[in-house]
C-alpha cells in the first residue's frame, strides 16, 4: 500500500517575523535563509532547501504541513485513493510546486479541516551544507525520520482522525491513557508514524490553535541542555521541564515560542516499535511549569 514517508515541511504563520527569526536561530539553532518575498523566510536544518517557512500572519499558528511520498507513481496513486474516498484534492501547478521547492505537490484539507499538502521530490541543496544559527555540539536528526514530530489539536474523536491518516498509510494508536480525577473517561493521546521515527503526528490535546507543539531532535544530549540555557538566558518561558517520554523515550523539554505554542527540543528517542502499547505517565520529569502552559495543553510524547 502506498504511504506517506515523512513529515517533510511546515508553514508557520507568525505575527512577529523578526522575533521569530531570532528565536529560530539563537534559541533553536536553525539556519535562517532569506525568503523570496519580504513577508517570509526559510528555515533549514539539513540539506533540504527548507524545512520550515515562517510566513508573516496574524494567525500565530500552523498554516499547513507537508507529507512526503516516495515519487511520482506514489503521488498519483495516493491522489486517486483520496479522490475515491471522497477527499477533494487539487494537484498543484508547476509554479505552485516550484514555490514549495518540490517536484509535485497536491493541496487538500485534513479531517480536521486544516490545510495540508502531499508532495514528492524536495529540493536538496547538496552544495550548501546546513549552517546552524548558533553554536551546536552536533546536528539535527532528520534523515528518513523527517523533520521531527508535531502534535496537532483536534475536536474530532480520535478514530475519525485515525481513519483519515490511515488513508495516507500512517499507522499507530493510543499511547497514553491518563486518568483525570474529575473526568468520567481517561484522556487519550494518539501517535501516528510512517517511518523509523516513533511518531510524526500526534493528536488528543484540546486547544485554540491548530498546533500544540513541534519537536526537533538533536544528535547530542548537550544540545538539549544548551537550548535550555539559551531559553532561560533570553527570557523565554520553559513550559515543560526536562524529562523522558515513555513512548518515544525522548529526553526533552518544551519552551513557549513567540507564537504562544510549544517548541520541543529532544534527544535520544528510540525508533517506532510497530506494535501498540500504552503508558499512564512519562519515565521521569516533564513537569508542567505553573502558569505557562494553558489548561489541557500539557503534552505527553
Ligand atoms: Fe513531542
Amino acid at each position: 500500500m502506498v504511504q506517506v514517508t515523512e513529515l517533510g515541511y511546515v508553514i508557520l504563520g507568525v505575527s512577529d517575523l523578526a522575533r521569530w527569526k531570532t528565536f529560530a536561530s539563537e534559541i533553536l539553532g536553525l539556519e535562517v535563509m532569506p525568503g523570496d518575498r519580504p513577508d517570509r523566510c526559510f528555515l533549514r536544518m539539513d540539506y533540504w532547501h527548507h524545512r520550515v517557512i515562517l510566513q508573516q500572519s496574524p494567525a500565530d499558528d500552523l498554516l499547513l504541513h507537508g507529507l512526503r511520498v516516495a515519487g511520482s507513481d506514489e503521488f498519483h496513486e495516493l491522489a486517486a485513493r483520496l479522490k475515491a474516498a471522497g477527499v477533494p484534492v487539487q494537484i498543484g501547478s508547476l509554479e505552485q510546486a516550484m514555490e514549495r521547492h518540490v517536484l509535485e505537490v497536491m493541496m487538500l484539507k485534513d479531517v480536521n479541516g486544516y490545510e495540508m499538502e502531499i508532495f514528492h521530490g524536495p529540493h536538496i541543496l547538496a552544495d550548501i551544507p546546513f549552517h546552524p544559527g548558533r553554536r551546536m555540539h552536533g546536528r539535527f536528526q532528520t534523515g528518513d525520520g523527517g523533520l521531527g514530530h508535531m502534535m496537532m489539536t483536534n475536536s474530532l474523536p480520535l478514530p475519525e482522525i485515525y481513519a483519515f491518516y490511515r488513508l495516507l498509510g500512517m499507522r499507530g494508536g493510543i499511547e497514553y491513557r491518563v486518568v483525570v480525577p474529575h473526568l468520567p473517561h481517561p484522556a487519550e493521546l494518539m501517535f501516528l508514524h510512517c517511518n523509523t521515527r516513533d511518531h510524526s503526528l500526534a493528536f488528543g490535546t484540546p486547544g485554540k490553535k491548530r498546533i500544540n507543539h513541534l519537536m526537533f531532535q538533536v544528535e547530542h544530549m548537550d544540545d538539549v541542555g544548551l537550548a535550555y540555557e539559551r531559553v532561560k538566558q533570553a527570557g523565554y518561558k520553559v513550559g515543560i521541564e526536562p524529562g523522558r517520554h515513555a513512548n518515544d523515550q525522548m529526553y526533552s523539554f518544551y519552551c513557549m515560542n513567540p507564537s504562544g505554542w510549544l517548541s520541543e527540543i529532544g534527544w535520544g528517542a528510540r525508533n517506532s516499535v510497530h506494535q501498540t502499547e500504552y503508558y499512564e505517565r512519562d519515565t521521569f520529569g516533564h513537569e508542567n511549569v505553573e502558569g505557562v502552559v494553558g489548561e489541557g495543553m500539557e503534552p505527553l510524547g
